[in-house]
């Protein structure tokens, strides 16, 4: 039979119809889609991979659907409203600090956890708020208006801001509503997006940390895993369901969508689908990048906070105060330090620098070959090349000086860094009543404070600290109030730690709080002649005059070489779908259940139950201690309809690709129904943010048939699972 060309162009439009464009992505399960594009770009692929619904019950502006039910949580985790009265689900870990400040010692819901036995009983978290989004637009288009090619990066940047700046306020004119617009693909593309926030957001159940954080930090980032990682929390809505401030009279939102939750359970194999809020991934990023993260501020991050964390759990061992003052600080610290740890390990193991210099060499061939693009990109990675060593240089003391004095780091000078700014608007002030509100607002700052504060454990941060700033940074670039301290006592940062901590007046709470009640103008004066201001200044003066405007600059650069090289990669690999790296706003990404090789003969399966919780179990070990409630469930081994082959099942693993941030996102079955809850990613592939390696990526997530479980059985908080939708 002969076919006509004619014939043939008409056959591939039509293939293309029903095959959009394949993802040929390296790696199957790689990708965080956009879900505005879906219908494009992924749809057929889910479907072949299992998924039974069309895109628009995923993602829709008309009509209800998932994206409606999926909510970014306090601005840096995600939640899925799972009943139409805005119950809502996301992890332990993401309410924690929600929880950690209703406690106290005598109420320590983190300790024994907290169940409201009625609406009545939900406690008011002040500050947590929901945001949902509403819409998605590409604006690039209108983004673009008026910059041309030969614009230099500063007026580009200027006309970008105004142009984003009217899409915005366009977008929520008379609603309340916000919006911002941002850059996807490095600033190739530009979406809007439309939020609508609300902020009366109450706490409804969390098990006890022993359950929600069984492992803690020793399993943290690790699977096999046992962690019951979920809360409940209530959305309120003032009236019509829209948003309101806390008030009595506020009733639970009426959600658009909720999730039904499946009590079927995951086999091997199954179709997943994460909805969440990924904050930030690197994937399109030069050799010289991964080099940097690598091989220079990772290893000085992970030694300064080896020390940090060996000394706040000593401490922590050694009185349940200081736990309880101590386990959100430390969690923070130790999370990002362990990540990094695994990231290095895994970038190794892959060969990311070495693989990625090839790409280039391929790359810079064909550049080479053709005038055209020699103009238009030629110029990009010879100034890596120059720009890194730089980089690299002013990152690494902005990242040091950081954590060294600022971030969790020498408490009481961070303290004192933050008081002064407040001193400095007093001191600045003519209005009597302004300058009432800064007095306020920092007796309610040391109070907050102080609550979470151990003076001894400081002084060993102290010791530690100052040891370890030295050692890292050069001296040129370390701040000259340290050089002199280290001068005065000989590089004795202990005996150091005696006199200062008696000088200075950030370190007790009584002479601090009565320093700020008799706080004159004169104050802010008094103030700069405490030690720890003086450290604080001098640090923050070192990076505000020779750091943060170089730093800034070479970022920016960084910024345009970026968005060239993510144009010219998309150029050189026309026939590949790229996603676009995490940005903070609503992704999905979808794979399958899957164990994974760990090393030579070590093999981890998808699944855990019960029975491994209690095979950890060891009460001499504060991460491993089952409360009693659990061990006697767990005996009596009646785990009804949530258990699996007889098992109650914990924690599974598949290999979708996520990062941090889509904590407390929902995981989704291939019929649309909430299946788990993401909470973390395996050690073996945790390198994902930079290289996701399909053999090692996996995801982490609760099985919900635990967290129903808990609530039901261990909390006897069941009447909760009336309101939901719960289907087989
Ligand atoms: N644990 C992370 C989070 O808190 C999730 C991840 O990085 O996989 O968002």
């Amino acid at each position: 039979m002969k076919i006509s060309m004619k014939k043939i162009f008409v056959l591939i439009i039509l293939v293309q119809a029903f095959f959009p464009c394949r993802q040929a992505n390296a790696f199957p399960d790689e990708g965080m889609w956009i879900p505005a594009l879906i219908e494009k770009f992924n749809i057929s692929i889910m479907k072949e991979k299992g998924f039974r619904l069309s895109a628009e019950d995923v993602y829709s502006v008309n009509r209800a659907c998932m994206k409606d039910a999926v909510l970014s949580f306090g601005g840096g985790c995600t939640g899925a409203v799972i009943s139409p009265d805005g119950l809502l689900i996301t992890n332990h870990h993401c309410g924690y600090g929600q929880i950690q400040r209703l406690s106290t010692v005598e109420k320590d819901y983190l300790a024994n956890g907290f169940w409201a036995m009625s609406r009545d009983e939900e406690l008011q978290c002040p500050g947590l708020f929901v945001t949902f989004l509403k819409r998605m637009e590409d604006v690039t288009g209108e983004m673009m208006k008026g910059i041309s090619p030969d614009m230099d990066n500063e007026a580009r940047d200027i006309l970008l801001d105004s142009n984003s700046e009217k899409i915005r306020k366009d977008a929520v004119e008379g609603t309340h509503y916000t919006a911002s617009v941002r850059p996807f693909y490095m600033g190739n593309q530009y979406f809007l997006l439309v939020y609508e926030t609300y902020n009366d957001v109450r706490l409804v159940g969390a098990p006890p940390s022993a359950i929600g954080k069984f492992g803690g930090e020793s399993d943290n980032w690790t699977w096999p895993r046992h962690t019951g990682d979920f809360a409940l929390f209530r959305i309120y809505a003032g009236k019509n369901n829209e948003p309101a401030a806390y008030s009595p009279d506020n009733v639970p939102f009426q959600s658009r969508y909720h999730f039904p939750v499946s009590l079927r359970g995951i086999r091997e194999g199954d179709f997943t689908m994460i909805f969440g809020y990924p904050g930030t991934t690197m994937q399109y990023v030069p050799s010289y990048h991964i080099d940097m993260v690598k091989n220079y501020i990772n290893p000085a991050m992970i030694k300064i906070r080896d020390r940090k964390i060996e000394i706040m759990e000593t401490a922590m061992n050694t009185s349940p105060k200081v736990r309880l003052q101590y386990s959100a600080k430390k969690s923070g610290i130790a999370n990002g330090w362990k990540k990094w740890i695994g990231e290095n390990q895994g970038l190794e193991k892959m060969q990311t620098i070495s693989r990625k210099q090839e790409y280039e060499k391929q790359l810079t061939e064909w550049i080479g070959a053709d005038d055209g693009r020699r103009e238009k990109y030629g110029h990009i990675l010879p100034r890596y090349a120059e720009i890194y060593p730089e980089l690299k240089k002013y990152s690494l003391v902005n990242s040091i000086t950081n954590d060294a004095f600022f971030n969790s780091g020498i408490e009481a000078v961070g303290l004192a860094s933050n008081l002064s700014a407040f001193a400095g608007m007093y001191e600045g002030s003519m209005d009597p009543e302004k300058r009432e509100s800064y007095r306020n607002a920092m007796l309610a700052y040391a109070g907050d404070f102080f609550r979470n504060y151990d003076r001894a454990t400081d002084m060993e941060l102290f010791v530690s600290v100052m040891q370890l700033y030295g050692e890292i940074l050069e001296p040129e670039w370390q701040a000259p109030e340290y050089i002199r301290l280290k001068k005065l006592c000989g590089g004795d940062f202990r005996s150091l730690a005696g006199r200062i901590y008696d000088r200075t007046i950030f370190a007790d709470q009584d002479r601090l709080t009565s320093f700020i009640r008799d706080f004159k103008r004169s104050g802010a004066r008094e103030l700069k002649k405490d030690p720890f201001y003086q450290l604080a200044e001098s640090a923050s003066l070192l990076i505000s005059e020779r750091v943060r405007d170089r730093l800034g600059r070479l970022n920016a650069e960084i910024r345009e070489l970026n968005r060239l090289y993510m144009a010219l990669q998309m150029e050189y690999n026309r026939d590949q779908v790229f996603y676009p790296d995490a940005n903070s706003t609503l992704r999905i990404a979808y794979g399958t259940v899957s164990g994974y090789k760990s090393a030579d003969a070590v093999y981890f399966s998808h699944l855990t139950t019960l029975k491994g919780i209690m095979e950890k179990d060891n009460p001499e070990i504060y991460d491993y201690d089952v409360p009693a409630g659990l061990r006697q469930l767990y005996e009596e081994g009646d785990y009804g309809r949530y258990s699996q082959d007889g098992q109650l099942p914990v924690c599974f693993i598949a290999s979708n690709h996520t990062t941090g941030g889509n904590s407390g996102s929902p995981v989704i079955n291939a019929d649309g129904h909430l299946a788990g809850v993401n909470f973390d990613r395996a050690w073996e592939g945790v390198a994902s943010d930079m290289a996701f390696n399909p053999e090692q990526s996996r995801n982490i997530s609760l099985d919900i048939r635990f967290a129903l479980f808990i609530i039901d059985k261990f909390a006897g908080a069941g009447y909760l699972l009336d309101e939901m939708t719960l289907v087989d």
